[in-house]
């Protein structure tokens, strides 16, 4: 039964990861026959983090009992609902105990770099020490870049703590406004938005327009931080530039911190691909972790949608994960890139970066800097332009297009030698790629 299996869980697990989720599993079916057993549970994160983290403890944990090994389903629960029903259900049953958040979301699974090192350090503060420095909390940048994941780990750290958390989309907690005012219920609206220690608000910026909600929110945010609670919101921009946000709402977002997160540079991205592959069991060599880096502009979430179509592709089609089945896959992606990527561009990121003058580029200069910056030119040219060599060579005022080969092999052989040129070029093709 649910009961027997739980309790065999619980021997094997700790505390915390049973008391907050494996304690929500309920043991739909399991049939020997077809050697398969079907949980339940009410939200697609811990169903997902239960899987990737549990699955072979559960299957130990029938080995040992019914000695049978079965195949783990982890389902939501009543499929059959439509996705609104079920997140209306969650935000009317939502008690601050039973916040929703995905578990994965930590600060021990975020990677610090210069572009989210403040934000980062403010999160841990609040989240340690709830209402004492910066509150508001505010944090903003653009899509993709870690709010979210920021935002939760703070609410599952506090959690840890024993702090009761809100975690709400600000159009949940519109929405839960207007239910509870649909069913005259604000008064446990109100409790139950009023009596939190911390309350973590995502995507502010949908409270554009919203003239009630924002009179509602207001009335909690002063009830809230004069009790000294934690308020932490995220927007993808900052207060002021939120359209159509009553002046004393701006300002109030503003009374604390207020920081970015930026887009990472190459070397923070690279860190997050390494740790994001290791996180769902791929192991992803270093050139194809670069290549992706320079490849991929700076969503995180379209990196991790990668990485997914990776494994997939791997374990789907049996295929094995190199450098060449990744380039496959983003072929695509590289084209339509190198359709915006043009010849002066070139030049004049390259003669900036290098510190030269553009026109140099184009001269009979031979000196070893200008000899250089040409051929890096030529090499991305010829990367990430559809331009063929002779296009190349007329266009770089060459007499033959000849040199333009032995320049492209002179620059292959050296970033083969040299790791440092390597990461020189890949900067270069990254920021030729995501120019805006
Ligand atoms: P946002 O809310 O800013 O749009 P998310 O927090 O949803 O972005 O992040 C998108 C994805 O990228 C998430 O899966 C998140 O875990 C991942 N991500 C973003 N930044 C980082 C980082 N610095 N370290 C690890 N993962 C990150
Ligand atoms: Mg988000």
């Amino acid at each position: 039964t649910n009961k027997e299996f739980l309790s065999l869980i619980q021997k094997e697990t700790n505390k915390n990861d049973f008391e907050r989720y494996l304690k929500q599993l309920v043991l739909k079916k399991l049939s020997i026959e077809e050697n398969i057993a079907i949980f339940e549970v009410a939200n697609k994160y811990i169903a997902s983090w239960i899987k990737s983290k549990y699955t072979n403890l559960i299957q130990n944990c029938f080995e040992k009992s019914i000695n049978i090994k079965p195949d783990i389903e982890i389902r939501l629960f009543g499929e059959k609902k439509t996705k609104k029903e079920i997140q209306n259900s969650l935000i009317q049953n939502q008690s601050p105990e039973s916040t929703i958040l995905n578990p994965s979301y930590t600060f021990d699974s975020f990677v610090v770099g210069p572009s989210n090192q403040m934000a980062y350090n403010a999160a841990l503060a609040v989240a340690s020490k709830p209402g004492i420095q910066y509150n508001p909390l505010f944090i903003y940048g653009g899509t993709g870049l870690g709010k979210t994941h920021i935002l939760q780990a703070i609410g599952n750290h506090a959690l840890e703590n024993d702090k009761t958390v809100i975690y709400v989309t600000i159009e949940q907690f519109m929405n839960d406004f207007i239910f509870s005012i649909n069913k005259k219920n604000m008064e446990h609206f109100r409790e139950k938005y009023r009596n939190c220690d911390l309350l973590l608000i995502d995507d502010v910026q949908f409270l554009s327009g919203k003239e009630s909600t924002q009179e509602e929110f207001f009335h909690t945010f002063n009830e809230l931080h004069n009790a000294k609670k934690q308020i932490v919101m995220t927007s993808d921009r900052l207060p002021s530039q939120i359209a159509g946000l009553v002046d004393r709402l701006k300002s109030r977002f503003e009374w604390g911190l207020t920081t970015d997160i930026q887009i990472p540079k190459l070397e923070t991205k690279i860190a997050i691909i390494e740790k994001k592959s290791e996180l769902n069991g791929i192991n992803l060599s270093r050139d194809i972790v670069s290549f992706i880096a320079t490849t991929l502009d700076s969503s995180i979430r379209e990196i991790e949608g990668v990485l997914i179509r990776i494994n997939a592709s791997a374990s789907l089609l049996n295929l094995e994960i190199n450098l060449q089945m990744v380039q496959n896959l983003l072929k695509d992606q590289i084209k339509e890139n190198k359709e915006n990527i043009k010849l002066p561009d070139i030049i004049s990121l390259v003669a900036s970066e290098l510190n030269i003058k553009p026109s140099d580029i184009k001269s009979k200069k031979r000196t070893s800097s200008v000899a250089n910056a040409r051929r890096i030119v030529i090499y991305l040219a010829r990367e990430l332009t559809h331009n063929s060599m002779p296009d190349i060579a007329k266009f770089l005022e060459m007499k033959d297009h000849s040199s333009i080969s032995h320049n492209m092999k002179k620059t292959t052989e050296l970033i083969e030698k040299d790791e440092n040129f390597k990461l020189i070029i890949q900067n270069l093709k990254n920021k030729l790629i995501n120019k805006e």
